[in-house]
C-alpha cells in the first residue's frame, strides 16, 4: 500500500489554465525540474526499461526535449542530438513539416548527428496528439536511425497521441496522465 505521506511526480506539476490560449490547461514541468528529487525521480524512471539496451543517442525535441534528454542520455552514456524549430541549427539539415493542433510547423536535424543504424530514444516532456512526436520519429528514420522508444514525462490520453505512435511501430513509454 502506497504510505499516505508518498510523494508522486504528477503531484509536482504545475497546471495553468487557459495558457497560451484559453482552453488549454498547460502542464508546466519547471516545476518537477526545480524539485531535486522529482527531477531525479522522472529521469529514473524514464531511463530505467533501457539501462542494458545499448543506446547510441537520445534525442530531445526543442526546449524542454532537451533538459529532460540531456540527463537521460547522461544516465545512459549515450550522445544527445537536438531536434529543434526550423532555422536554428548551423550545419546542414534534414527538416520535416509536422501537425500541430491548429496548423503545421517544421523542424529539422543536423543531417550528420546520426550513423545508419545507431539505436536512439526520442525524449520529450508531453504528448499531446503526438503530431510533433511523429514528426521526430520520421526524421530520425530518415537519417537511419533505429527508434528503441519515445518517453515523455506526461500523457494526455484524451489526445491520442501515444497510440497514434504505437501504430507507427514506436516503444511508448509515459509515466503519469492528465485525462
Ligand atoms: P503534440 O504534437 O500535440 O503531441 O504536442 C506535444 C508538444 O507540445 C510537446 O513538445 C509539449 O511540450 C507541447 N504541449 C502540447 N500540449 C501541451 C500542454 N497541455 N501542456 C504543456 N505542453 C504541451
Amino acid at each position: 500500500m502506497t504510505k499516505p505521506n508518498a510523494r508522486v511526480l504528477k503531484d509536482v506539476i504545475r497546471t495553468i489554465p487557459d495558457y497560451p490560449k484559453p482552453g488549454i490547461m498547460f502542464r508546466d514541468i519547471t516545476t518537477l525540474l526545480g524539485d531535486a528529487w522529482a527531477f531525479r525521480r522522472a529521469v529514473d524512471e524514464l531511463v530505467q526499461p533501457y539501462a542494458g539496451a545499448k543506446v547510441d543517442k537520445v534525442a530531445g525535441i526543442e526546449a524542454r526535449g532537451f533538459i529532460l534528454g540531456g540527463a537521460v542520455a547522461h544516465q545512459l552514456s549515450a550522445g544527445f542530438v537536438p531536434i529543434r524549430k526550423k532555422g536554428k541549427l548551423p550545419h546542414e539539415t534534414v527538416r520535416v513539416s509536422y501537425l500541430l493542433e491548429y496548423g503545421e510547423d517544421e523542424m529539422e536535424m543536423h543531417a550528420d548527428a546520426l550513423v545508419k543504424g545507431e539505436r536512439v530514444i526520442l525524449v520529450d516532456d508531453l504528448i499531446a496528439t503526438g503530431g510533433t512526436a511523429l514528426g521526430a520519429v520520421e526524421l530520425l528514420r530518415r537519417l537511419g536511425a533505429e527508434v528503441v522508444a519515445a518517453c515523455f514525462v506526461i500523457d494526455l490520453p484524451d489526445l491520442g497521441g501515444a497510440e497514434k505512435l504505437r501504430a507507427a511501430g514506436v516503444d511508448v513509454r509515459t509515466l503519469l496522465a492528465f485525462e
